[in-house]
């Protein structure tokens, strides 16, 4: 069964995801706010523009666009930005958020970003709900989980055993990212019991997050020998 190609996934949570698409694009939704998260290109054999997507659902559903991030600097998840620029400029203006990191590893986006955050954990709202961007390296220097309303959206990262690190992040530096996280859930006594991958390839629903996390913070322990 083919799946509409935008759709609710979780509550406030909605997924443009259609199939010839590289990587999804998401629409973190209260009320009348929307923030924007990601902004892939078109596939070069795919006839689905991520943007057009996300576009059509903001004036649907007569959504006002509060802010917009991205889970990390890779080209499948970024290079649409144009696009989304174009799409989004009728738009009251609103903050385009990442960490230090994601410019630091893509500088030409530069032009693009207004509001840069340099520590772990960013804090915002959707219309007054909280949002928070933590920045967590571990499938690349700058990947940012993004937490809201009990999901998280994972980026790329790889969950648990096994993961090919193949932009070779430390293994310290990943343990490190796993902490903050845990960290984070404790501190705040956040429930996250959804975990999405950013690519809509691995939806996990009613999880344990923090025994997700022992287990991929062993997996790297593992790599330092330990
Ligand atoms: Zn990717």
């Amino acid at each position: 069964m083919e799946l509409p190609p935008v759709r609710e996934v979780a509550p406030g949570i909605i997924l443009a995801m259609a199939e010839d698409q590289i990587c999804g694009s998401w629409m973190l939704v209260n009320g009348k706010s929307c923030f924007v998260v990601e902004t892939p290109p078109k596939a070069d054999d795919g006839d689905t523009v991520p943007a057009d997507l996300v576009g059509n659902y903001l004036k649907d559903h007569d959504l006002t666009p509060v802010g917009l991030t991205e889970t990390h600097h890779h080209w499948d998840h970024t290079q649409g930005v144009d696009r989304y620029w174009d799409m989004l400029a009728d738009y009251p203006t609103f903050p385009w958020i990442c960490h230090k990191s994601f410019l630091d590893a893509a500088k030409n986006y530069t032009l693009y970003f207004d509001t840069i955050f340099r520590e772990e954990i960013y804090e915002t709202s959707i219309g007054g709900e909280p949002l928070y961007l933590i920045h967590a390296p571990k499938h690349c220097v700058s990947d940012v989980m993004i937490v809201y309303r009990g999901t998280m959206i994972t980026g790329d990262w790889w969950l648990g055993t096994g993961d090919p690190n193949w932009n070779h992040v430390p293994p310290e530096v990943s343990i490190a990212s796993v902490d903050r996280i845990l960290n984070f859930l404790q501190g705040k006594h956040y429930d996250v019991h959804r975990l999405f991958s950013v690519h809509a390839n691995d939806f996990r629903y009613g999880v344990n997050t923090t025994n997700v996390l022992l287990e991929t913070r062993h997996y790297h322990e593992s790599k330092l020998g330990r």
